[in-house]
Order: C-alpha cells, then sequence, then structure tokens
C-alpha cells in the first residue's frame, strides 16, 4: 500500500515556524497583516475566506476583509487594491478569483504591489518564478506542491518529474520549480499523445487538470511512483476527491497525496508563509 503523503504533518510544522515568526515581528511592533479582497458573494469565495482567515488567525496574523458588490466596476478594485498596496499596516494581498465579467483579469492582477502578491497573481511574480528570483511569491498551490516533496524528504534532484495541467495557477509555476530543484521535468496537457505512458514514466507525478474527478486511472501509475493529486472536486455523493482514482493508486504508487487533506490543506498554509515573510521584508 502506499504511503499516505497526508497534508496535516506538513501544515503542524508551518504553523509552528509561523507562528514563532510572527511573535518575533511582534516584538518589533509590526503585526504581520493579510487583506481578503473579494467582489460579490460567491459561497466557494466565502468558504476559501473563511478558511484562510482561521488559519491566519490560529498563528497569529491579522486579516482584513475587503468586499465589494458583484456589479462593482473595474476602476473602483483597482482602487480597492492601490489602497492596499500603500498600506503599511497591510503586508499581503488575497484576491478571489475569478472576478465579474465586467473586469480584465490580467489588468486587475497587475495592479497588486508584487511585494504584497502573496498569491503569485502578478506578471512581475510569475516572471521571477520562471527567472528563478524572488520579485512576489509563487502561487501558493504550486508551492504547497513543492511543501509537501521538501516535508516528506522527496528530493526532485535528477528525477523525472511529470506535471499534467500547464495553467498559470498550478502546472506551469510548478513545472519551473520542480526544474528549480534538478527536476527533469515534462509537462503535459490535453493535445499530450499517450498520456498514460508519459505520465508511468515519471517518478514524480502532479495532476492538476480538473476535468473529470477520479479521471486518473491505473494504467496511469506504475510502482515506486510520488502521486501529488492537486484536483479538487465534490462528486455525485458530495463527497470530496481528486483527478486521482486513489484506489487504484495506493495499490500501486509509493506515496500519494489524499482529497482531501492533501495538497489543498497545505495551500492556505503557503498563503500564511507568504503574508509572514512578507511582513518580514517590508519590515527590513
Ligand atoms: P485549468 O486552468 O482548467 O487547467 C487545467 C490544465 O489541465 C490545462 O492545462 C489542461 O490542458 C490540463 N488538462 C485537463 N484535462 C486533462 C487531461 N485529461 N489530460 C491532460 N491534461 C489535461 O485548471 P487549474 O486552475 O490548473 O486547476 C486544476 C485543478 O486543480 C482543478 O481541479 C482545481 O479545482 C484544482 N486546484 C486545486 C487547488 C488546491 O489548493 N488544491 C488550487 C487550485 C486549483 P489544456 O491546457 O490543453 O487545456
Amino acid at each position: 500500500m502506499a504511503e499516505l503523503l497526508k497534508g496535516a504533518p506538513v501544515v503542524a510544522a508551518m504553523n509552528e515556524k509561523a507562528s514563532a515568526d510572527v511573535l518575533a515581528l511582534k516584538e518589533k511592533g509590526v503585526h504581520a497583516t493579510l487583506a481578503i479582497v473579494r467582489v460579490g458573494e460567491k459561497p466557494d469565495d466565502i468558504a476559501y475566506e473563511q478558511g484562510a482567515t482561521k488559519r491566519c488567525e490560529k498563528v497569529g496574523v491579522g486579516v482584513r476583509h475587503v468586499t465589494l458588490p458583484q456589479d462593482a466596476t473595474q476602476a473602483t478594485l483597482q482602487e480597492a487594491l492601490r489602497k492596499l498596496n500603500s498600506d503599511s499596516g497591510v503586508h499581503g494581498v488575497l484576491l478571489l478569483r475569478p472576478l465579474p465579467a465586467q473586469m480584465n483579469d490580467n489588468e486587475v492582477c497587475n495592479t497588486l504591489a508584487p511585494e504584497k502578491d502573496i498569491d503569485g497573481i502578478t506578471d512581475a511574480s510569475l516572471a521571477g518564478v520562471f527567472a528563478g528570483i524572488e520579485t512576489g511569491y509563487p502561487p501558493c498551490t504550486a508551492q504547497a506542491c513543492m511543501e509537501i516533496l521538501e516535508y516528506y524528504g522527496v528530493d526532485p534532484k535528477g528525477k523525472r518529474a511529470t506535471v499534467v495541467g500547464r495553467s498559470l495557477v498550478v502546472g506551469k509555476p510548478l513545472s519551473m520549480m520542480l526544474l528549480q530543484k534538478h527536476a527533469t521535468v515534462t509537462i503535459c496537457h490535453t493535445r499530450t499523445v499517450d498520456l498514460p505512458s508519459v505520465c508511468r514514466e515519471a517518478e514524480i507525478l502532479t495532476i492538476s487538470a480538473g476535468r473529470k474527478a477520479r479521471g486518473f486511472t491505473a494504467e496511469y501509475f506504475s510502482p515506486g511512483q510520488v502521486v501529488l493529486d492537486v484536483g479538487i472536486y465534490v462528486d455525485e455523493n458530495g463527497k470530496m476527491c481528486g483527478d486521482v482514482d486513489f484506489e487504484a493508486a495506493e495499490t500501486m504508487v509509493g506515496s500519494v497525496t489524499p482529497v482531501p487533506g492533501g495538497v489543498g490543506t497545505v495551500t492556505t498554509s503557503v498563503l500564511v508563509k507568504h503574508v509572514v515573510e512578507a511582513a518580514q521584508k517590508q519590515t527590513q
């Protein structure tokens, strides 16, 4: 049976470090603070906001909530972001997306100052990920995958890593982060020919496809692999699951992240970690 790469111990270790860092900042008179910007009342956004708020409060990070109506103009949202950029009491900003249709996502995201872009949504942050320099922060989900590998002692160096998915939120930045750690990376997408065999060849396999619950079945796996399942779905029975057919994977691969309780759990802790790092940098 595969080893379960649970998120909980990773989160516990990250929380312990964040709590200590928050205290050290407080001794210098700085209260690390996250602003969460939400447009509209989408239940998914509200749930994510509540989860992030709870995780911040647990380690002593402050949270400010900025909420705009669904019909807010792009100019109003950009003005709110500019205010947060120049507010020295806010160290990181989480903008909940997707934005309403009347807004240009790229223009809005790039209004945010890269030093407060704790979820890697600005071009500057992403350029930093690709160049291997710290201009902003990598997207939290991609970083969560790297945190899990590090916690469980999986060194990507020299390994064949296959990344399924090429979104800017997960697949592309994760590929670059694995490359930075000296993995030999293959990036896959819907036009990849014979995806099962490309996946089977991987020593580290990350899957963020998001199109079909449990769509990655036994033919995609091989013995000994480390599998990170990024996908999130609620199935027809109201049960949460991932891209991976977990029952097939766990009898075959070396280790696998569960859903729920895997990558998603760690993502919010990465968010908190980035806020603390942003506060440290802005205080120096
Ligand atoms: P996305 O923007 O829709 O991108 C999905 C990517 O997967 C695309 O590049 C697509 O290829 C590729 N893909 C889809 N089906 C495929 C298939 N059958 N074979 C090969 N490639 C396939 O999605 P995303 O934002 O990256 O999110 C992906 C999943 O991760 C979703 O389930 C989402 O809910 C989840 N997610 C989880 C977290 C977390 O914290 N755990 C955070 C963010 C997202 P093409 O480019 O060719 O279309």
